[in-house]
């Protein structure tokens, strides 16, 4: 039974049963994975307390999430906001199962992180902070048990701190978190990889619903939301190929280009210099008026409503980024591709909203795809970085990139071709649900793998 109390997970359990259920009736046996499956097989709070600049103690809620283990060690990031409980955990670590299933490699799937808020904080006291939350969770993670990464909050510093604290507590050198810097046990892309990844499977997506808005065209505009990790790689990654970025966002507004003149949105500058920004912790509308006319600050809104026209939208904040009549401003917008960078960043009803323009068909159709399968390249890389530990090597750049491209290709056809078996009846020049492929396919194979496992029978 689950807890009212937790509606993000329980939201992310109802999208995933309603996504399953064709397959459920044809498959009655798998009914039970599914009742076993939505329950964590380890769930652990720990208190953590650690003292600020001025000497007072502070005190943090703490977490790890360890869903499912059927197909490797538990694998999924640590959040640091402090919006973060056990609701928003449960649900993005059950998420994580089923993304980290269409990688294709083995992990299982897990999420953690902490309330703290590390807005606003020296360096200092995150150090201090990461120390005293890595003392408690280092009894319960290791290199083939459990390997958190990164998240909203937690970056490349964060992951540096908490490795150091790991490594002293345990006297070990070992791939216990990704993310790592690159000259000691981090893999190349493995920044990059979230927000290429989504745009590597998008380029699938367009290939086949709507090629006159290829990503190597100026006129094709692209709504990004967020501007954190996820966002900024994908925006430079739009930018590589040459379509144009028309937005980015914060938890306190958006700037958005306003021209849609072809080529007038974001340039990689300004990309770089709101990464610059970021890691400061400042936020867009502080910087907004260096940006120059040709762009507007809109305090306290997202991007979905602001802009005349976009063909492609891909929320990479936070989840529930998108509203039903934000994704009907969408549609009226012409957008055509509506991939998400962020973990559900769509609520249900922006969703029901896409997949009922999708079932319509016709040249207008919307074509939607969930975070589990557009972002799982920041996880794919990961467990690429994981192996390369194992290894105890460094691929190259383009070894991994070529990896990523392969990972990306392959959970796409997973998505189409269960999507295309599990998504009822369709007129011909309907396309599939890669929300029911996404669903089914990550499903089938975590739940095989229990089966044999003796985990359900
Ligand atoms: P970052 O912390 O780097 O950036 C988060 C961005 O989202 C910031 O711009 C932040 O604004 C904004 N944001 C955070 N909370 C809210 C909110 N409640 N409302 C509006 N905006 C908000 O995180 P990431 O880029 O790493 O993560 C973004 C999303 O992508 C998350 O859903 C995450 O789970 C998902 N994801 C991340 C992966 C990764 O590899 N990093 C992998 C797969 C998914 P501000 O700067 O003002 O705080």
């Amino acid at each position: 039974m689950v807890l009212p109390s937790e509606p993000e997970f329980e939201q992310a359990l109802g999208e995933l049963s309603e996504s399953i259920k064709e397959f459920l009736a044809a498959n009655p046996s798998y009914k039970k994975a599914f009742e076993v499956v939505q329950v964590p097989e380890r769930v652990i709070q720990f208190r953590v307390v650690w003292e600020d600049d001025q000497g007072r103690t502070q005190v943090n809620r703490g977490y790890r999430v360890q869903f499912n283990s059927a197909l490797g060690p538990y694998k999924g990031g640590l959040r640091l906001h402090p919006s973060v409980n056990l609701s928003i955990l449960k649900f993005l670590g059950f998420e994580q199962i089923f993304k980290n299933a269409l990688t294709g490699l083995s992990m299982g799937g897990g999420k953690g992180g902490s309330d703290f808020d590390p807005k606003g904080k020296s360096d200092n006291e995150i150090r201090r902070f990461c120390y005293a939350f890595m003392s408690e969770l280092q009894r319960h993670i290791g290199a083939d048990t459990d390997v958190p990464a990164g998240d909203i909050g937690t970056g490349a510093r964060e992951v540096a701190y908490m490795f150091g604290a790991y490594k002293k507590l345990r006297n070990e050198f070992v791939g216990v978190l990704t993310g790592k810097g690159l000259t000691w046990g981090g893999s190349h892309i493995r920044p990059e990889a979230t927000g290429y990844g989504l745009i590597y499977y998008v380029e699938h997506m367009i290939a086949k619903a709507c090629p006159e808005y290829s990503l190597n065209k100026s006129e094709t505009l692209v709504a990004i939301s967020g501007s954190g990790n996820v966002a900024q790689y994908t925006a430079l990654k739009v930018l590589e190929l040459g379509a144009t970025p028309l937005s980015l966002s914060d938890s306190k507004g958006t700037l958005i280009a306003k021209s849609t003149v072809r080529g007038e949105g974001f340039t990689k500058e300004h990309v770089e210099k709101i990464a610059e920004l970021k890691l400061r912790g400042g936020s867009l509308e502080s910087i907004a008026s260096e940006f120059g006319s040709k762009f507007e600050y809109h305090a306290g809104k997202r991007p979905w409503t602001l802009l005349p026209k976009v063909h492609i939208a891909l929320p990479s904040a936070t989840q529930n980024e998108v509203s039903g009549e934000e994704a009907d401003a969408l549609i009226k917008a012409g957008v055509r591709i509506v991939a998400e960078g962020s973990n559900m960043g769509c609520t249900p009803e922006a969703i029901e909203v896409f997949e009922k323009s999708r079932l319509a068909g016709g040249p207008n159709a919307v074509w939607y795809a969930p975070g589990k399968a557009s972002n799982c390249g920041g996880v794919a890389v990961s467990g690429l970085e994981m192996a390369q530990n194992s290894q105890r090597l460094n691929w190259t750049q383009a070894e991994v990139d070529a990896k990523l491209k392969k990972i990306m290709a392959d959970c796409y056809e997973i998505c189409l071709d269960a999507g295309s078996k599990w998504s009822g009846e369709r007129k011909a020049d309907v396309l599939p649900s890669l929300l029911v492929g996404a669903n089914v396919g990550g499903f089938i194979k975590v739940a095989d793998a229990m089966r044999v496992q003796g985990d359900w029978w």
